[in-house]
Order: C-alpha cells, then sequence, then structure tokens
C-alpha cells in the first residue's frame, strides 16, 4: 500500500519533500541551458549533413565502380572511393570558397576523379553564376594511396597540384618553420588553418576549415589502423593538435579511411573490398584527447595498442624503400601482401626502432 495514501506521518513528510525535488529538477533544468550557453545555435558555424552509412561497394564487383559523392553542404563535398577501384576506398574532400576550390587528395588506383572532380565543380561555378572557378589541389600526406589522381588532376585546365613533398608543401603554403608553424590559406572568405603532422608519413598536414569548424585529420586520425611511420615525430604532432584545437569549435575529425567495424575494438582485415557494418567516418575532439593520452601513458615505449575506434599501430615503412608502391621492396607488387607484412611487422625486423 503506498504510505502517502495512509494519510500517517510519513505522508506529511512527503508533502514536505515535493517543492524541493520541483526545485532541484528546475536547477538542472537551467543549469542543463547554461553550459549550452556559450555556442549557441550550432556554434556559429556553417552546418552540413553527414550520411549515416557510406553505399558498401559491390561485394562481387560486377558493376563500374563510382565515386559516392556525398554533399554535406552547397559548398563542401565529400567523395568516397569505391572499394572495387582500389581496397583502401579512401575519402578526398573538395572545398569551395568565393576564388578557388580545394581538393584534399586524389585518391587510390584508377578511377575517373578527374571526371567526377569536374562535374562537380562545373555544377558549383553554374549554380554560383561564375566562370569555372581555379581548382587547388592538396594532399593530406604523400602516400600512394592518396595521390594516384595526380597526372590526371594536372591535365586539368584552371588546376594547380601542390608537389606532394614535404618541400613541395612548406613552398606552397609559405611554411618558414616545418613543422612547429601552422599557416592559413584562404579560398576566398574561407580561411583554413594549414598544420604540419608529420609521422605518420613525413609531409603529412591536417587542415581546419573556419567555416564548418571540421578538422581534417588524413591518416593520422581516423577509424582504422593509425600507422605511426616517426613515433617521436607523430608525438609532437598529435601534441600539436590538441594546442591547435583547444577552445575551438571542432564539428567533426574527418580522417581518410574506414577499417573499423560497428563492433568496438574490431577493424576489417586489410583488403576487405565490402565493409556493409563499418564505423562511421567521424571523430570528434575526444578522439584526439583519447589517442594524446594513450601516447603520454606509453611514455616513450612505443607500443601497438586497441582503442575502441582505432588502433595505435607502429610500423616501419618509409625506412625499407621509398621507390616501391608501400616501402616494401619492388619485389612485392600485390599492394595487400604489401601492407600485410608491413603491420605483421615482416618489414621491420632489420630496422632500428626510431624511440
Ligand atoms: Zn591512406
Amino acid at each position: 500500500m503506498n504510505a502517502a495514501r495512509t494519510g500517517g506521518p510519513l505522508s506529511m513528510k512527503f508533502r514536505w519533500f515535493r517543492p524541493t525535488w520541483a526545485v532541484a529538477l528546475l536547477l538542472l533544468v537551467l543549469n542543463t541551458g547554461y553550459a549550452q550557453a556559450p555556442q549557441p545555435k550550432g556554434a556559429g558555424v556553417q552546418g552540413g549533413i553527414l550520411p549515416r552509412s557510406w553505399r558498401p561497394s559491390d561485394p562481387y564487383c560486377s558493376t563500374k565502380p563510382e565515386f559516392q559523392v556525398h554533399e554535406y553542404n552547397q559548398d563542401f563535398y565529400i567523395l568516397r572511393e569505391s572499394g572495387c577501384s582500389d581496397f583502401e576506398k579512401p575519402f578526398l574532400y573538395l572545398l569551395f570558397g568565393r576564388e578557388k576550390a580545394l581538393l584534399l587528395d586524389t585518391g587510390s588506383g584508377k578511377t575517373d576523379v578527374d571526371r567526377v572532380v569536374k562535374h562537380i565543380t562545373d555544377r558549383w561555378s553554374s549554380r554560383n553564376n561564375s566562370k569555372t572557378i581555379p581548382l587547388v589541389v592538396a594532399h593530406t600526406h604523400a602516400h600512394p594511396d592518396h595521390i594516384a589522381g595526380d597526372a590526371q588532376m594536372r591535365a586539368l585546365p584552371n588546376t594547380t597540384v601542390v608537389t606532394p613533398s614535404v618541400s613541395g608543401v612548406q613552398a606552397f603554403f609559405g611554411f618558414r618553420k616545418w613543422p612547429e608553424e601552422t599557416v592559413t590559406y584562404d579560398l576566398g572568405d574561407r580561411v583554413l588553418d594549414v598544420i604540419p603532422i608529420p609521422g605518420h608519413e613525413a609531409s603529412s598536414i591536417a587542415i581546419y576549415d573556419r567555416q564548418t569548424g571540421i578538422l581534417f585529420t588524413g591518416d593520422t586520425l581516423y577509424p582504422g589502423r593509425l600507422y605511426v611511420d616517426d613515433a617521436p615525430a607523430f608525438v609532437r604532432s598529435i601534441q600539436r593538435l590538441v594546442d591547435f584545437t583547444k577552445g575551438k569549435v571542432v564539428t567533426q575529425a574527418l580522417g581518410n579511411h574506414v577499417e573499423q567495424t560497428r563492433t568496438p575494438y574490431m577493424d576489417y582485415p586489410i583488403g576487405t573490398v565490402y565493409q556493409p557494418n563499418e564505423h562511421q567516418l567521424e571523430l570528434g575532439r575526444a578522439h584526439l584527447l583519447e589517442l594524446s593520452a594513450a601516447l603520454s601513458e606509453m611514455q616513450g615505449k612505443f607500443r601497438r595498442m586497441a582503442m575502441r575506434d582505432f588502433t595505435i599501430w607502429p610500423i616501419c615503412f618509409a625506412r625499407i624503400d621509398p621507390d616501391s608502391k608501400y616501402w616494401m621492396g619492388k619485389s612485392i607488387t600485390d599492394p595487400i601482401e604489401q601492407e600485410r607484412r608491413i603491420i605483421s611487422g615482416g618489414c621491420g625486423e632489420n630496422v632500428p626502432l626510431p624511440w
């Protein structure tokens, strides 16, 4: 029986407590509102929509592989390469400012990236009543699965391709103190911050788009295997990203692959084409902080560590053979076999560790 209905001394206590609970609830509501107050209305950045999931590649690759083009908003497009073009299935990013467009990466293997990008830039130009907008092609880093379409892009009119190397990136963006310095690059009413983050690869950069609050992190942070080639440089780069983003609005951290499944701590095997249950692409600053904390807990003894949404993975590829596709020796031409050897440690047997 309910004590309050009996009218005994307990019901007196309940009556006395009711207003206290109401006040506590009100305070909680007010406090929640206050906590959100500093960044109302989407934090003042231009919003957009990411897909709930990306279309998986045809499991049998019986159809012609195409990029999946997603319009985040009318000035920002995401291109996802099909696994049937190349198992790496990288993401490419296309941002429009008032004077220039920027394509970040050109994909892996053989694709029709030039045709697809031109189609989007032509449509954007006609929508905005302008002549064809000049295009700059830069890269998150110089690995082959991010630069394969460079030659095709160079052949397009009104297009500048940044040379994918440390010196090429330094010269184009005007770095004087690489990698400590952050520089800006303006697409016309759209300022980007360019942050050097060597470690995965020597010429790795992150880009922060002030307009959308998106941080592009390349292969340095994404839901997958974070291969670290130069550990001391990587640790400093992550710290640089943590410092840079402090106090800034970071709406999304977008890397260039998805290798994780939706099951925590579980990734797809190397070479997987069909990923119907893949992890979402977008991460946030919390993942950056998680990565930073994991690195500092290692206290200089760098090692492989699986986290919920990504794995830190020391490798050694740059010191083997910089001329081959994955720096695995010219005799191994199968990219899946190359990557298998990289991650199994077979490539590092005679290589001194960098830490
Ligand atoms: Zn990559």
